[in-house]
């Protein structure tokens, strides 16, 4: 079944300014919590990015801003050097692909509220910036492997911060796999 939430769009009323959509296979849907109000206006240039290695990234082609790159190849060398395979799935994601994708997952039949807990509705995902990347295995398992404690201890040193903690303020779930790159010169 798919939760269409019925969309009234009530002539200059001022609540309506607060109301945030995304048009998903031809229909409106209101942005939910923790979502809402929190659409990432920082947009990646595409035509300015770079690959990540394919030791990092095996058959996927992963692209993230060349700070990012830098970034974490770092952090894999040194996490290499303390036995800790650090593997990337996912980089840069287009406002396009991030709406392929969640369409993609509504035509499987899962409710909306209930695909965008883990998939951001487009324009609200952190990969759009390429700065932020999705660790393997990117799903809730990631909080079990040696990478995730490895990250928790050692990604500030490269500047990678986890986005989405547990129990985080923003009410957001806990994605233990996904963590951005913020420029963090001392
Ligand atoms: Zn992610």
């Amino acid at each position: 079944m798919l939760l269409a939430l019925p969309v009234a769009v009530g002539p200059q009323d001022p609540a309506e300014e607060a109301v945030e959509r995304v048009e998903l296979n031809g229909v409106l849907y209101e942005v939910p919590p923790p979502w809402r109000s929190n659409r990432i206006t920082e947009a990646a240039d595409p035509t300015a990015l770079a690959k990540a290695p394919g030791d990092l990234t095996g058959e996927f082609e992963i692209y993230v801003t060349p700070e990012t790159r830098d970034a974490v190849v770092a952090m894999a060398a040194a996490a290499r050097d303390d036995g800790i395979a650090l593997q990337v799935d996912s980089g840069f994601r287009s406002y396009g692909f991030q709406k392929r994708l969640l369409e993609g997952l509504l035509k499987t039949g899962r409710p909306f509220l209930n695909a965008v807990r883990w998939t951001a509705p487009p324009g609200y995902s952190e990969h759009i910036t390429g700065r932020a990347v999705d660790f393997v295995p990117s799903d809730a398992e990631f909080k079990d492997v040696p990478a995730y404690q490895w990250l928790k201890e050692r990604g500030a040193d490269f500047c990678f911060t986890e986005s989405y903690p547990l129990g985080n303020a923003g009410g957001f779930d806990w994605e233990p796999w996904h963590w951005r790159y913020e420029d963090c010169d001392e």
